[in-house]
């Protein structure tokens, strides 16, 4: 820091300070946040980017790459920051297109510790590097904040169509997660040490998008992430933009990770945000030459939240994870879906990502 911005920053109010570095109402500055050092000593920091609005609200935080190879997300931030869609005009927005950035560097999930830094929040300024990475970040950015949505996309070899988290237990909470306007919302807490967590701990109410694939920024992922921010953003009144509604709504704790039982080769019936029937198939086992071994069938009436992208599976490696409603619920539903036009959002995220698995119609069998 110079003289001169160590006098601003001293002259400044405490709002005003971010990292070390004045923002004030009406301005937006990308602020660099110390994070840790390389093994050769260099300083390692991650761009903030800090955005006021003139009048006084609530302060979001969006985050991306906490598990540092689910870079859907880091792409829709940094399309917030270099093309924004809206005019922010109260509160502050904190934009965060990398957070871990040691797994973002190699490609993956974790830190080099091996430790995930999902699992490390609040995090320990004496603690491992993961757990000082997440206290720094925690104390610079959570704690500050009224609202975080953090965004990610399913683990290695699987894809989930969009869907939010959120503890809908916990009122604002739910609220937020609502005005995102996702079609999907599967309610439940965080894991210990995640980020939303450990922000519900502190009353910053978070909620997680998964959606997507790790290593890629997907082009419906991108868009579905910058509707739902501005759907929130709207929902605080910090922007002035009109809520798109979703195609349809469902909120459910219910959901299944459908496993293999035998090894063999899958062929999908199904892709990512397909509603399925009881009894309807899944995918079909075969083995290398094509000869069935076993078909999978969803045991209830479902929406496909994820699916595995690896067709070659083992005994016990998930398959399909379905999200479970109310009985009767989904012939509403399919009804809704039914009217939607091909460049309905929805749509088009349900075509991108079934793109990525080789959907068939079930064979007749022999
Ligand atoms: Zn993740």
């Amino acid at each position: 820091m110079t003289a001169r911005s160590r006098k601003a920053a001293k002259e400044a109010a405490p709002d005003d300070i971010w990292c070390g570095q004045v923002v004030r109402p009406g301005e937006c500055r990308t602020v660099d946040l110390r994070v840790s050092q390389t093994y050769s000593g260099a300083e390692i920091h991650i761009p903030v980017v800090v955005w006021r609005g003139h009048a006084p609200g609530p302060t979001v935080a969006v985050t991306g790459a906490v598990h540092g190879d689910e870079i859907n997300g880091t792409g829709a931030i940094r399309r917030l920051i270099m093309k924004p869609p809206f005019k922010l005009l109260a509160g502050t927005l904190v934009l965060v297109p990398v957070v871990n950035i040691f797994g973002f560097e190699r490609f993956t999930r974790y830190l080099p510790d091996r430790r995930d830094l999902n699992r490390c929040f609040p995090g320990s300024v004496r603690g491992s590097l993961a757990s000082r990475l997440a206290r720094t970040f925690f104390d610079a950015v959570i704690r500050r904040s009224d609202y975080a949505i953090d965004l990610h996309s399913a683990a290695v070899r699987r894809t989930n169509f969009p869907n939010i988290r959120a503890n809908m237990t916990i009122e604002p909470q739910a609220a937020f997660a609502r005005a995102f306007g996702a079609e999907l919302i599967i309610s439940s807490r965080g894991p210990a040490g995640s980020l939303r967590a450990a922000s519900e701990t502190i009353g910053c109410h978070t909620m997680i998008l998964e959606a997507g694939e790790v290593w890629k920024v997907e082009p419906a992922v991108l868009a579905y992430a910058i509707r739902g921010i501005q759907n929130c953003l709207a929902h605080l009144n910090m922007i002035d933009n009109t809520p798109v509604a979703p195609a349809y709504r469902i909120e459910t704790d219910a959901t299944q990770w459908l496993r293999a039982n035998r090894g063999g080769f899958l062929v999908f019936h199904v892709g990512p945000g397909d509603i399925v029937a009881r009894g309807q198939a899944i995918a079909t086992n075969t083995d290398l030459v094509g000869n069935t071994l076993n078909v999978i069938k969803a045991p209830r009436e479902g929406v496909v939240v994820g699916l595995t992208t690896l067709p070659s599976v083992a005994p016990g490696d998930p398959i399909c994870h379905l999200a479970y409603v109310r009985s009767g619920e989904l012939p509403r539903v399919q009804r809704k879906v039914d009217r939607l036009g091909a460049d309905a959002l929805h749509e088009r995220a349900r075509d991108d990502l079934a793109k990525n698995v080789n959907v068939t119609a079930v064979e007749p069998t022999s």
